[in-house]
């Protein structure tokens, strides 16, 4: 190659960069629109976890690239997705003795 030619779609205006290679960078932008106002984020649009993937909502966990941990990677979404489902299976437990307790004492 010897260049590209790029389109500044604020002005409309074309121009020619001269290069003898390319590098294509994507996939920066988080996808959390879905829980936007529900969640802490951080300034880049991260959804903001702990260390058990839990969000600032209690019982949301998320995983992934979409969470302001570091290394976005497969392995580490992978392995932040399984800690997120075992978290949340704990939660629901807790939810359920604690919910047991109350119509115990409620008797
Ligand atoms: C060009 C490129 C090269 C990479 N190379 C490597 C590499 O060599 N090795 C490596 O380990 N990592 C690599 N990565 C990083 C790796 O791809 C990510 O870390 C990993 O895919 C993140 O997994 P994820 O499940 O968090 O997100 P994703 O893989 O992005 O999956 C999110 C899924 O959610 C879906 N989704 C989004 N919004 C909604 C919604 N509202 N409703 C329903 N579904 C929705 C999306 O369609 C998508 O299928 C690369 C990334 C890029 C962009």
């Amino acid at each position: 190659m010897t260049g590209i030619h790029v389109l500044d779609k604020t002005t409309n205006e074309t121009r020619t960069i001269k290069a003898d290679g390319l590098f294509i960078e994507i996939g920066t932008v988080p996808n959390s629109n879905l829980v936007k106002g529900l969640v802490d984020m951080d300034q880049q649009g991260q959804i903001i976890t702990d260390r058990n993937q839990m969000t600032s909502l209690p019982g949301l966990f998320a995983a992934g690239d979409v969470t302001d941990q570091p290394h976005k990677q497969i392995i580490i979404s992978a392995a932040e997705g399984a800690k997120a489902a075992l978290q949340a299976h704990t939660y629901l437990n807790h939810q359920t003795k604690e919910a047991h307790h109350a119509t115990t004492l409620e008797r």
